[in-house]
């Protein structure tokens, strides 16, 4: 569970000086359990996609399906996608536990003894248990990092959506924090999408590597194609 099919995917934006396409007819398969970095410069239109398919943006033209399902009219909450933003997007006003069990509560009936225990084992996987009755505001960015893993964890989604995730912290715990993501990637096996500027992240932790420029795919392959010396 867990593939992504995008099909000839357009997004244009209407912007005061015109229109903006931003994403140019992408087509991608990523297989169940795949792991698929995008990279390529600022304003190639990673983003973009990514959030067409976490469903945070329209998709002008195209379609986006996950496991054979056309997305593209489903609400963010039913698309079995989860994200991780750079900026973390925690809400400030509750604390850490609120933080991951908030989007179960609203588009789960799961009871909330369930989704207390589904929390506490996600916390103590993320190593944040002893973090759960803080506000965001209190914690380092490598612990808001944490905190937003694991609320997109426990969410238990078909496809993991990250969008620089790491980008924030500092090298060493860039580096920390990218060694538990893959550790994470081993032990769960879920489909992930992965935005980054970083090619040793994209080197080290992908199934395959996509390059965007100017909206449109130059290249798709492993690492080891597309770093490799010409
Ligand atoms: P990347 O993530 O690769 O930096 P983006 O997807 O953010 O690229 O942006 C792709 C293009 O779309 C850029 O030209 C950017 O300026 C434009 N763009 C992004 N978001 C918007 C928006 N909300 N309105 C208008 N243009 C946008
Ligand atoms: P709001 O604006 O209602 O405070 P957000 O803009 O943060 O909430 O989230 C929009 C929708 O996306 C919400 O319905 C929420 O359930 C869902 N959502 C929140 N976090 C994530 C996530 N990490 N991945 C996917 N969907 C999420």
């Amino acid at each position: 569970m867990g593939s992504i099919e995008v099909d000839n995917v357009r997004k244009v934006y209407d912007s005061k000086d015109g229109d903006i396409v931003a994403v140019n007819g992408v087509s991608l398969s990523v297989d169940d359990g795949e792991f698929v970095t995008i990279v390529g410069p600022s304003g190639s239109g990673k983003s973009t996609l990514l959030r067409m398919v976490a469903g945070l943006e329209s998709i002008t033209d195209g379609t986006i399906s996950i496991d054979g399902t056309v997305i593209n009219d489903l609400s963010p909450q039913n698309r079995g996608v989860a994200m991780v933003f750079q900026e973390y997007a925690l809400y400030p006003h509750m604390n850490v536990r609120k933080n991951m069990s908030y989007g179960l509560k609203l588009t789960t009936d799961l009871p909330s003894e369930e989704i207390r225990d589904r929390v506490e084992e996600t916390a103590e996987m993320m190593g944040i248990e002893d973090l759960l009755e803080k506000k965001p505001g209190n914690l380092s960015g490598g612990q808001q990092q944490r905190v937003a893993t694991g609320r997109a964890i426990v969410r238990d989604p078909e496809v993991f959506l990250f969008d620089e995730p790491l980008s924030n912290l500092d090298a060493k715990l860039r580096l920390h924090m990218r060694t538990e993501l893959q550790r994470l990637q081993e032990d769960l096996g879920t489909t992930s999408l992965y935005v980054t500027h970083d090619q040793t992240e994209a080197m080290t932790m992908s199934d395959r590597i996509v390059i965007l420029d100017g909206g449109e795919i130059q290249q798709v392959g492993t690492p080891e194609t597309v770093y490799a010396e010409p």
